[in-house]
């Protein structure tokens, strides 16, 4: 599902990532620990398109995501492949704080140009299916740090992504929502295959995953 080669990144002269490479198959459930400033962020957001690596030329970098290789995509091509393909949760959800979290999950549909009745009908039957249905009308500001980030789960998984990636989305709850988020994933693993790469300082989340990689001076330690 995912294969990343050879990926380096710099900012200016500071080599952040310097080689690295992942194979993830489909429905697995991999961490990334490591230390702050290790590069897992930078990471994700190669994976997840929303940077680019740096000299995929000279290094022969791959990624590949469901066996396209994104990094001959142009960049209007690339965001839409990332909006249909990729679903992200982060540590401080992100939510448009104006919107409702009904509105906030059809927000990735809108962006692919659905048709606005089949995208509530869809967002709605998420948030139901994520325990939500009597909070469709509030706002982020009113809704429990849990809520938050089940409606961002919710969002994440509007539109069928091949791959989640989550950067440290538990990081910001105690450890009761932290452990129903973390049941979450598996179930969403265990019912629809769904495939995730999750940043993550929680120990427990680590030892639970599939293969859990170890981010160290910006290559992989363990694989
Ligand atoms: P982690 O998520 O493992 O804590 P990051 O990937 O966020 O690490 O950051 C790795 C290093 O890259 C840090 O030293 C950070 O300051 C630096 N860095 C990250 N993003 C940028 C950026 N956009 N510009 C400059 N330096 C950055
Ligand atoms: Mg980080």
């Amino acid at each position: 599902m995912v294969l990343i080669q050879n990926i380096h990144k710099s900012f200016g002269s500071l080599e952040v990532l310097k080689g690295v490479s992942i194979h993830i198959k489909k429905g697995e459930i991999v961490t990334i620990v490591g230390e702050s400033g290790a590069g897992k962020s930078t990471l994700l957001q190669i994976i997840g398109t929303l940077d680019k690596p740096s000299n995929p030329e000279r290094y022969h970098s791959i990624i590949e995501i469901d066996n396209l290789p994104i990094t001959q995509l142009r960049d209007k091509e690339l965001s839409l492949f990332r909006n249909q393909n990729i679903g992200f949760i982060f540590q401080f959800h992100q939510l448009l704080p104006e919107f409702t979290a009904l509105e906030n999950v059809m927000l990735p549909g809108m962006i692919a140009g659905k048709s606005k009745s089949k995208l509530a009908k869809k967002a709605k039957d998420l948030l139901s299916y994520l325990k939500l249905s009597h909070r469709l009308e509030h706002k982020p500001g009113e809704l429990s740090g849990g809520e938050q980030q089940r409606v961002s789960v919710a969002r994440a998984l509007m539109n069928n992504p091949k791959i989640i990636l989550a950067d440290e989305p538990s990081g910001n709850l105690d450890s009761t929502n932290a452990e129903d988020l973390h049941q979450l994933f598996y179930q969403l693993r265990k019912e629809f295959n769904q495939t995730f790469i999750i940043v993550t300082h929680n120990s427990h989340l680590a030892s639970m995953a599939d293969r859990s990689l170890l981010m160290k001076d910006g290559t992989i330690a363990n694989e």
